[in-house]
């Protein structure tokens, strides 16, 4: 453990589209944030090839691309950006007290948590090699089905979220595969009447992805298992969809903070005010629903100015900024 104790006012965990923009705004508004950037730098949007999505580029923009020009814009203000982890909290006092990997302990006044949800992917070699190479693996029908228009793709999963992706594809390519490895759907009975009824998709029951496979740079198409016959057969596709569910990225704050049964944080509906007075929350972390960067980049927003109020609530010396609400 470190001797000396850093003080600030407020901390954002995260450097998403939600961290960046609750570093924009806090800036703004003279709080002096400090944004430690995780694992991930830019979070899963670093993982997506083109945006284009996002208001106010109408060309799209490169995911990488796009999280560089949000950390230049929050460094502009003077956000004060740093690499690390957050490896431990603790919300039980007055004061907020964090370390960063397990040595410097800091204490704000307030902390945005703003640590994003991962993708869960099957994690076969081929799947994570077409992934890391841009070559059509993608845990995000929202976000890269447009590239397939008119292909052929295979998604996988039973859940909700697949069903959904499965029909927002339907809507834009030739035809969808979808392996479900049970015998019967997770997802609601509607979510599930739903895929069952649209005529461009397959359902394959009793089916696990064996092989992505492709030609070295891209995806060709995806070897599955029967696994009650234990046939194994190749199916011609260009996209590899993953939609097995999300884990947010919250462990280090479940003795404190109030989270669902999977980890989602709880905010106050409405707002990003956590059970915690001083630690607000925004994007993924606690948004099972709608997971998109522009929504992320909202409640960033909110975030920031809730703990803006916060501040000045607690400390009549600290007056809320005009400029944000301008
Ligand atoms: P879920 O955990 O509900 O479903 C995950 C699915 O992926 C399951 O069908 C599971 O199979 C399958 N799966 C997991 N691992 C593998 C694997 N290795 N190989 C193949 N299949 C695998 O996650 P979702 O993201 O779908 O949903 C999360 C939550 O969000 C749910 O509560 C859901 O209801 C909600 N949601 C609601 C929506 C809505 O109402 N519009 C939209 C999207 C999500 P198995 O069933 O065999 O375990």
């Amino acid at each position: 453990m470190s001797d000396t104790i850093e003080k600030l006012k407020c901390l954002i965990i995260g450097s998403g589209p939600a961290g960046y923009t609750a570093a924009i705004y806090a800036a703004r508004a003279n709080m002096s944030p400090v944004l430690y950037q995780g694992i991930q730098p830019g979070g899963q949007l670093t993982t997506t090839n083109e945006v284009e999505n996002f208001p106010g580029y109408p060309e799209g923009v490169t995911g990488p691309q796009m999280m560089m020009e949000l950390q230049k814009q929050a460094e502009r203000f003077e956000t004060d950006v740093r690499d690390g982890w957050i490896t431990k909290v603790d919300f039980s006092g007055d004061v907020h007290k964090v370390w960063v990997n397990d040595t410097k302990e800091i204490h704000c006044d307030t902390v945005i948590i703003s640590t994003g949800a991962s993708a869960k992917y099957l994690g076969i070699e081929s799947e994570q090699k077409y992934l890391k190479l841009g070559g059509g693996v993608s845990a995000c029908a929202v976000c890269d089905g447009f590239f397939y228009r008119n292909h052929e793709v295979v998604i996988v999963g039973a859940g909700d979220s697949a069903c959904e992706e499965a029909h927002y594809l339907s809507k834009l390519c030739k035809k969808v595969t979808m392996l479900v490895r049970r015998d019967e759907f997770r997802a609601s009975k509607i979510m599930a009447a739903r895929v069952q009824n649209t005529e461009n998709i397959e359902i394959l029951f009793n089916t696990e992805t064996e092989e992505v496979l492709g030609d070295g740079q891209v995806v060709t198409g995806v070897r599955v298992l029967n696994n009650k016959t234990k046939e194994t057969q190749d199916i011609p596709a260009t996209g590899f969809f993953v939609a097995i569910g999300h884990k947010p990225n919250t462990d280090i704050f479940k003795d404190f903070i109030d989270m669902d049964e999977t980890g989602y944080i709880k905010n106050v509906p409405g707002r990003a005010l956590t059970n915690v007075e001083g630690v607000f929350v925004c994007g993924d972390a606690a948004d099972h629903v709608y997971r998109q960067a522009v929504t992320a980049a909202g409640t960033g927003c909110m975030a920031a100015l809730d703990a803006e109020r916060y501040l000045a609530a607690k400390d009549s010396s600290f007056e809320v900024s005009t400029s944000n609400y301008n």
